[in-house]
């Protein structure tokens, strides 16, 4: 069904003014256009709602938009008694015949006598009772007892069977009685309709496909949200909190895609109308929720213990993993379009591999226990079992059967014979026994049972990934949101890459090996560009990436010099906890939050900005992203060079493997040598203590494809 752009729900009233005091006990509207929530209005009569309604709709349609207006009060009565007071099957007829026939205004109504003359089409007294004037009104009960026992058995709508708590609409004034809202709501409704004509439908007496669609809602499917946002504080009224939960919920089914569900869910005789909701109240009540999240990082989440100066490289990664935790929404789509993505939970097999035993290779299918040793010859039975083409009959024990690979196994096989082992002639296949039984088959089952876990909450989706999970008859996968990552680079020094040579500048070569390497890890990259250094283009510059990143890397500014103002900002206005770890190449990493999105903010020396990205971002951002914290594999090999390292911090060194797979280091350890990453394929990692290493000696190699370098 085409979506609505705006909800309406308005909680109607019988009663009268109620004054320009907020009041519960008056009518109350809530709007909800897209995901945008208005607060609810107050109308002090029924005259005000409906000229505010007539006009509201005039400037919603204005505006092009389609429109759902949910109303309180019961669109029809019991079936058949329309009929009985205009003549018509149709509902609608009855509507107009209120709009003729009630009159209405703030300080009272006729619906007493209306009423009346109703009871009076009917035999016996009732089925409407109830009077709060002195007047009487023959054939109008003043107690519900003095009602003729006819009129003592439920008479009620299905809808109103079907939801709990309802009012039947006999009742015409008195605690919680709706008569009366239904007698003035159909009047107004019948109004507003005639004035929208052909543009608007009364659902579910007519099919809810045009710009205005008005239906009949209920506040208290919604009771138990209705009654915990009451319980959050005092000066709230009902009314108010009842209609723009209702409007929530119902836009919220809207964008999900499910009204049509709920619209689906009416049944029951025709001319009685349904309480939209009813049948789909989970959803409604869950879809009443607030949209709210818990708090992306705890404002200290990145404080070291006091007394912490230098932490070892081990420590700064677990202290890491110990704050971080998803940032990203989850989403449902295509596994054939997952790749890179990660799965947001457990992923279950839907059938086994293979679902069926079936032959793994092409030959002739028997039953085993028909043969022996020494040559075999079994007669063949006509037709063959292909991949897809199941056999439909049985092989009777002591014949076979032309079967290809891939095909399930037909009543009475459970051996195969390889054809390369067999010799044909005259409908009879010849082979050599004894044959294992089971030969050349696989079990249903014997890779992946159904119901087993195919991959975990977590997993990131590679290739091979898409083969098992399409393999197992899943077609969808539930997957994180691409990560947003912001890179920035800080300096007034810094010179696009490409503009003209000008010797005193430095080409910014840290953004484009930052981007290329979040665009690698599977996240969305968002270039920042390069922020100057003054307070207010580092504040402006952050303020953009936290309005459009779920991170932000930052290069450069990063200590505690004049012009690092990332730092001094970050401290000053933001959070910002400086990490002096032991590790060479790196000077401090500085961890903050600018608006709740974790910064990282890395040295400006590419050096060192390519290993802290490679050992802290990367699994950091990981984790935000909803996958795991990703250790790299690396392989010990032995080493090509010879280094005498001091004990206290740990180092990587620019290395890759010569022919023999020594690892061999860059000549330089200098950081700003950036040709050494160039030259190097990835980086040997010495541990935090002393070591004095000869060629020969067993090194730790982390390949730059380990550490998601593509
Ligand atoms: P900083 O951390 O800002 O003190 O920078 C340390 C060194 O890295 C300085 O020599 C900077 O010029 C250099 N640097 C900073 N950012 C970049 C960048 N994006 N590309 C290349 N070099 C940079
Ligand atoms: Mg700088």
């Amino acid at each position: 069904m085409t979506p609505f752009d705006t909800v309406l729900v308005v909680d109607w009233s019988g009663g009268n003014d109620t004054g320009p005091r907020e009041t519960s006990d008056a009518i109350w509207t809530a709007v909800v256009r897209g995901a945008e929530e208005e607060a609810p209005l107050y109308h002090q009569n029924r005259l005000k709602a409906e000229s505010w309604i007539a006009e509201f709709l005039a400037s919603e349609m204005a505006e092009g938009h389609r429109l759902l207006a949910g109303f309180d009060f019961a669109f029809g009565f019991p079936t058949g008694i329309a009929k009985k007071i205009t003549g018509s099957d149709d509902p609608l007829t009855l509507w107009d015949w209120f709009a003729r026939e009630l009159d209405d205004g703030p300080k009272g109504n006729n619906r007493f006598e209306l009423a009346a003359r109703i009871n009076g089409l009917f035999p016996g007294t009732g089925p409407f009772w109830f009077n709060g004037t002195k007047t009487e009104f023959p054939g109008l009960p003043r107690r519900r007892a003095d009602r003729s026992a006819e009129y003592d058995t439920d008479l009620r709508r299905e809808t109103e069977a079907r939801a709990s708590g309802t009012f039947t609409c006999w009742q015409m004034g008195g605690a919680g009685a709706v008569g009366g809202q239904a007698f003035t709501g159909m009047a107004t409704l019948a109004r507003l309709r005639a004035a929208f004509a052909g543009r608007l439908s009364v659902w579910p007496f007519e099919a809810p496909d045009t710009e205005i669609v008005f239906a009949e809602v209920y506040p208290s499917l919604l009771r138990d949200q209705v009654r915990a946002t009451l319980a959050t504080g005092p000066d709230q009224i009902k009314d108010a909190v009842q209609v723009r939960l209702l409007a929530r919920a119902l836009a919220r089914l809207g964008a999900e895609g499910r009204l049509g569900a709920a619209f689906s869910a009416a049944q029951g005789p025709s001319d009685e109308g349904w309480i939209l909701g009813v049948g789909v109240e989970e959803r409604l009540q869950v879809a009443a929720r607030p949209d709210i999240r818990p708090p992306r990082l705890k404002d200290d989440c990145f404080a070291l213990p006091p007394g912490v100066d230098w932490v070892p490289v081990d420590d700064a990664l677990e202290r890491l993993r110990g704050a971080l935790s998803p940032v990203v929404d989850q989403e449902t789509i295509p596994v054939a379009e997952a790749s890179g993505r990660i799965l947001a939970k457990d992923h279950i097999a839907q059938r086994s591999n293979p679902p069926l035993p079936n032959s793994a290779v092409d030959g002739y299918g028997f039953a085993h226990s028909a043969t022996g040793a020494g040559p075999q010859l079994l007669p063949l039975v006509p037709g063959r079992a292909a991949a897809g083409a199941v056999f439909q009959g049985t092989v009777p024990e002591g014949r076979a059967i032309r079967i290809l690979t891939g095909a399930s196994l037909p009543d009475g096989v459970d051996t195969v014979v390889l054809e390369e082992d067999v010799t044909l002639s005259d409908g009879h296949v010849a082979f050599d026994g004894p044959v294992k039984p089971g030969a050349n088959t696989r079990r249903a089952g014997e890779d992946v049972t159904k119901g087993d876990v195919a991959l975990a909450s977590g997993h990131a989706i590679r290739p091979p990934d898409m083969a098992l999970l399409s393999a197992l008859g899943l077609g969808q996968a539930t997957v994180f949101g691409r990560l947003r990552v912001g890179v920035l680079s800080t300096g007034d020094e810094l010179a696009e890459p490409g503009t003209p040579d000008d010797p005193s500048r430095v080409y910014d070569a840290n953004r484009p090996m930052l981007l290329s390497l979040v665009r690698g890890w599977g996240y969305a990259e968002t270039d920042l560009g390069i922020a100057r250094d003054t307070r207010d283009t580092v504040r402006k510059a952050l303020d953009d990436a936290a309005s459009r990143c779920d991170a932000i890397l930052t290069s450069g500014g990063a200590s505690a010099g004049d012009e690092d103002h990332i730092s001094a900002i970050l401290r000053d206005e933001g959070k910002v906890q400086t990490w002096r770890i032991a590790l060479k190449p790196g000077r401090p990493l500085m961890l903050g939050q600018w608006n709740g999105v974790p910064v990282f903010g890395m040295p400006g020396n590419p050096v060192a900005a390519l290993v802290c990205a490679l050992i802290f971002a990367r699994p950091a951002l990981s984790v935000l992203a909803g996958g795991r914290w990703e250790q790299p594999d690396l392989i010990t090999v032995p080493a090509a060079f010879t280094k005498r390292k001091k004990a206290g911090r740990r180092e990587y060194l620019r290395a890759r493997l010569d022919t023999n797979g020594h690892a061999e280091v860059f000549a330089s350890e200098g950081s700003g040598r950036i040709s050494g990453l160039s030259w190097a394929t990835g980086l040997v990692e010495l541990d935090d203590g002393a070591r004095d290493i000869e060629p020969g000696d067993p090194v730790r190699f982390i390949p730059y494809a380990a550490l998601g370098l593509v």
